[in-house]
């Protein structure tokens, strides 16, 4: 295939930007998916979406290259300079770091633009006119970011005016309803995409309430405290106090990958039961009120006193005797 032109395409396996993919393509664009990895988005290579960004990228006979956020993520999560959306999403900022590693990937592969599978009015806090503009002006990419399914409702980029690309076969689509996006699905062949809403674990409530807990008690957290709050149950029990219990075995697993040689763990001692961790001051008391939480969470008896035994990998080990706090007074912990 002889392609007059080649693109860069933020790619995250969801619906607006296979259709994306496909204009593109149908333009005989050469397409370079980039598809970018944090700890809170695709983070899973084994998941279905990811399986479909492979499957989907190959039968188009295009290129995928993949990106990993890790400790770079962590600023944007610190002080978003453009603030967080409904829960812990710091969209903007976020958008305009994956647009710089676009631009540098562009120049890398010597491709003639970028293009995004953006609709504007879509998402309330990003995909406003004003902050598109915002996210191609601080990534340096004024006039090379195509977004075809908005491409009509905005001014020319650089690749139309070229003639690098049909403006006529590009959209004008705006707005959360969906069905010009499910009209063009069909008319492409396209059946299997993820809903609207998954995705990006920052963007859930629930995760948002755990994320602003952290924050506001630990403005100086790391990475690893926020990978966190993707498991188990968190319950803030003082001010300077938190501790973490796994849900299920899976989420023990996980949650003992991320234990720091500092950091105390605590489990039921005679007993099958869950992991936790523990994170704050160590006082008696307090060690006490995490005890009685994960005895509640094990198959220990709940009315008679059962050993806890809180540990690190450095020097700490304590064994405290308690009995279950009631599953209602631990909820009273439980940052929900
Ligand atoms: S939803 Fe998540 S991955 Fe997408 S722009 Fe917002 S913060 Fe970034």
């Amino acid at each position: 295939m002889v392609y007059k032109t080649k693109a860069i395409l933020l790619y995250s396996g969801g619906l607006d930007s296979t259709l994306a993919l496909h204009i593109l393509v149908s333009q005989n664009v050469e397409v370079i998916a980039l598809t970018f990895i944090t700890p809170f988005y695709n983070y899973n290579r084994e998941s279905k979406v990811f399986k479909n960004i492979i499957g989907t990228v190959e039968r188009l006979g295009c290129r995928l290259k993949t990106i990993n956020l890790q400790e770079e993520y962590l600023p944007i999560l610190k002080s978003p300079k453009y603030g967080f959306g409904s829960a812990a999403n710091p969209c903007i900022d976020c958008r305009i770091l994956m647009m710089k590693h676009a631009k540098k990937i562009m120049e890398e592969e010597k491709a003639d633009f970028i293009a995004t599978g953006e609709v504007l009015g879509q998402r309330p806090f990003s995909q406003t006119i004003t902050y598109l503009k915002r996210i191609d002006s601080e990534a340096d990419v004024e006039g090379l970011v195509l977004r075809p399914l908005s491409a009509k409702l905005l001014p020319e980029t650089i690749p139309e005016k070229l003639g690098l690309v049909d403006r006529e076969r590009l959209f004008g689509i705006r707005g959360k309803s969906r069905k010009v996006q499910l009209d063009l699905a069909k008319s492409f062949g396209i059946t299997d995409y993820p809903s609207p809403a998954g995705g990006c674990l920052l963007t859930e409530p629930a995760f948002g309430r755990r994320f602003n807990d952290l924050k506001n008690h630990n403005p100086n957290f790391s990475l690893k405290d926020t990978i966190l709050l993707k498991f188990g149950r968190h319950f803030r029990i003082n001010d300077d106090t938190k501790v973490i219990i796994g849900r299920n075995k899976e989420e023990n697993e996980e949650m003992i990958k991320y234990v720091e040689p500092e950091d105390i763990v605590f489990e039921v001692v005679e007993y099958k039961g869950p992991v936790g961790l523990y994170f704050g001051r160590v006082e008696e008391s307090l060690l006490l009120r995490a005890a009685s939480i994960i005895v509640a969470y094990s198959k220990a008896p709940k009315n008679t006193l059962i050993k806890v035994r809180f540990y690190n990998k450095v020097s700490f080990e304590k064994i405290l005797e308690t009995n279950a706090i009631s599953l209602e007074g631990a909820h009273l912990f439980l940052i929900k």
